[in-house]
């Protein structure tokens, strides 16, 4: 097992409706070691692309992407998300439907921070149906520019996002894959990789 699972396994809960929580490392506490191992992780993957900015989706990839963008030496980019229809011009926009609250939010992120000549490493802590990182790279198509890579700290390999996401042709790096999980007696199964 690598560090993240370790960790995963003995600190994950998980919850009814394919929830896990990972709140006394990731999600609410954040240990500040783990996240500099997993950006350091996603460099060793990733060093060889021309990277020039991380791009996350608020809130809960801020801190991975900080990790990772440190270790890359580049600036990091969050989406934003948005209810409101009222956006101006200045902004590229996708609709993702949030797996955690259900609700549609508009994710957005100003011209002015992506640019055709981007290169872009995608990361966030959760993939579950890829709809968080479908809305982030229809935001980089948007801007011209390119996705070089996309890092997950957990994939919920029992849903669908991992398949269609690599079905897609993208280098899909998840540090830690879910295979199965049972919220009646807390047992995780990690893909071997
Ligand atoms: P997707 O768009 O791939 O369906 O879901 C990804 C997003 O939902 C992630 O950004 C993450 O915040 C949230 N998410 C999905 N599954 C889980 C989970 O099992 N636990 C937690 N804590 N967040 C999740």
């Amino acid at each position: 097992m690598n560090f993240l699972e370790e960790r995963i396994k003995k600190e994950g809960t998980v919850k009814e409706g394919n929830i896990l929580k990972v709140d006394t490392f990731l999600n609410h506490q954040m240990d500040i070691d783990l996240l500099k191992q997993i950006g350091e992780e996603f460099h060793k993957r990733f060093e060889k692309k021309p990277i020039t900015k991380i791009l996350t989706i608020e809130a809960s990839g801020i801190a991975i992407a900080y990790a990772t963008a440190q270790c890359f030496n580049v600036p990091l980019v969050f989406a934003k998300k948005s209810q409101s229809i009222n956006l101006d011009g200045d902004m590229y926009v996708s609709e993702v439907e949030s797996f955690t609250h259900k609700i549609k939010n508009k994710v957005i992120v100003s011209k002015s921070v992506m640019s055709p000549t981007d290169h872009v490493l995608i990361v966030d802590d959760f993939l579950a149906n890829g709809a968080a990182l479908q809305g982030l790279i229809g935001i980089v198509q948007s801007a011209g520019a390119t996705v070089d890579g996309i890092g997950i700290a957990i994939e919920k390999g029992f849903q669908p996002g991992g398949v269609t996401i690599r079905n897609l042709g993208y280098q899909l790096e998840s540090l830690a894959i879910v295979d199965s999980m049972d919220a009646a007696t807390g047992e995780i199964v990690f893909r071997k990789q």
